[in-house]
């Protein structure tokens, strides 16, 4: 390991980026990135936006334009006296990106063209989760096969899939500990770049939420955390910028390990006691559901959720210890983070009101009052599709930084 020894280095100052210095492929990203988000469409508001000379601009514009990545949207009505602008948009038809979601219920997967419409989205069964490769290579499988069907739907640009599991961000392997069995150190980012003949990009489920459901909020609403109760408990945050919050590594908002505040020595997944997961997972409350009753040994979810709608007594009270538990955990994380949203998610949540009011309840009652004044602790915005949307902007947003924009340009 190199000692790094601080005061020998300079203290790196921030710096606005200095328009004059970037290069030609820096400069048709920004332009790509801007156009992409809706934030300036016209040749006027991009010169705007960017602070770039009108020739640069012009030249980033030709330049996406000749890889195809531009295409005319007719002409914005002007207010005032001058020439309406021309409206400028990326080309849906610059390629595909797919999205994925996997968890023990099923891989969603949704196609996405380059103007971010949805194309198609399917469910694969949940029965291939047991086995990483027979499911990287269905996935491959069933787009190949959509896209056969679909002649001239263009190549798949770059995938990004969601998981709930810990993601090493650096290698793009699954690591301990496993919610899936039999993926621990799966190389799950080169096995299914391999397989789709794309870049693929692998990130924790909950990440992929928070950072969907960020950019289809306002940006007084980051940072932002977003919690997903399902079979464990996941989170992912946002900054202040909404820009992913993944820690050096990728265990940032491992939540399910924190220590829960009920200690009776019940055991997590991962190995450890009394973690957030043994006693507010999905998993865990089914466990005492079933546990709670001799006529009901094997319930499953649905029938633990089908009780809760059904406002049976013995399973409000397991739901709502487990959100007590849940929203303990968060009085600590608002103290680290701060955040202006936190977001449940997870069918549990649909369910019943139990579970969001108690959290509330904690939150509000426990939490700082400088941390919680300005904190909405609400659902999903996106419900089922925040974290495919988190995917497609993960996607675009590498599809469009600078050094793919060389690539495509040939630079
Ligand atoms: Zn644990």
């Amino acid at each position: 390991m190199t000692e790094i020894t601080a005061e020998t280095l300079p203290a790196r100052l921030s710096s606005p980026r200095l328009s004059a210095r970037v290069s030609a492929a820096e400069s048709a990203s920004a332009l790509a990135r801007l156009i992409a988000s809706g934030r300036a469409v016209t040749r006027a508001d991009l010169v705007r936006e960017t602070g770039l000379a009108r020739s640069t601009v012009a030249a980033g514009l030709d330049a996406l334009e000749s890889v195809g990545l531009l295409a005319e949207d007719g002409y914005l009505t002007s207010a005032g006296r001058g020439r309406p602008g021309e409206r400028l948009r990326i080309d849906p038809t610059f390629g595909v990106i797919a999205a994925l979601e996997v968890d023990r219920t099923g891989t969603r997967v949704a196609l996405y063209d380059f103007g971010q419409t949805a194309i198609t989205t399917f469910v694969l069964p949940e029965s291939v989760m047991s086995d990483p490769d027979a499911l990287v290579e269905d996935v491959a499988r069933e787009i190949r096969a959509w896209l056969r069907e679909h002649d001239g739907a263009p190549e798949v640009r770059m995938a990004v899939a969601g998981i709930s599991a810990p993601v090493d961000v650096r290698r793009g392997t699954i690591v301990g500990p496993p919610v899936l069995a039999g993926w621990e150190q799966y190389p799950f980012e080169r096995r299914l770049s391999e397989a789709m003949g794309c870049p693929v990009i692998v990130r924790n489920d909950a990440d992929l939420r928070a950072l969907g459901e960020a950019r289809s909020l306002p940006p007084s609403e980051s940072p932002l955390l977003y919690v997903r109760l399902s079979v464990g408990v996941g989170a992912g945050f946002t900054d202040a910028a909404s820009e992913l919050f993944t820690g050096v590594d990728g265990a940032a908002g491992e939540i399910s390990h924190m220590k829960a505040v009920l200690r009776e020595g019940v055991a997590c997944h991962c190995g450890g006691i009394d973690h957030v997961a043994s006693y507010a997972s999905v998993a865990a409350m089914l466990e005492r559901w079933n546990a709670s009753s001799p006529a009901r040994a094997s319930e499953d979810v649905e029938q633990f959720e089908a009780a809760l709608k059904r406002r049976d007594l013995d399973a409000l009270a397991i739901a709502s210890e487990a959100a007590r538990v849940l929203g303990s955990a968060l009085v600590d994380v608002l103290l680290m983070l701060n955040p202006a949203r936190i977001v449940i998610g997870g069918s549990v949540l649909e369910a019943s009101d139990t579970v969001l009011a108690t959290i509330r309840a904690v939150v509000y009652e426990s939490g700082l009052p400088l941390a919680t004044r300005n904190l909405t602790v609400t659902t999903s915005a996106l419900g089922e599709q925040a974290g495919l949307r988190g995917g497609l902007v993960l996607a675009l947003e590498e599809s469009l930084a600078s050094v793919n924009i060389a690539r495509y340009i040939g630079l």
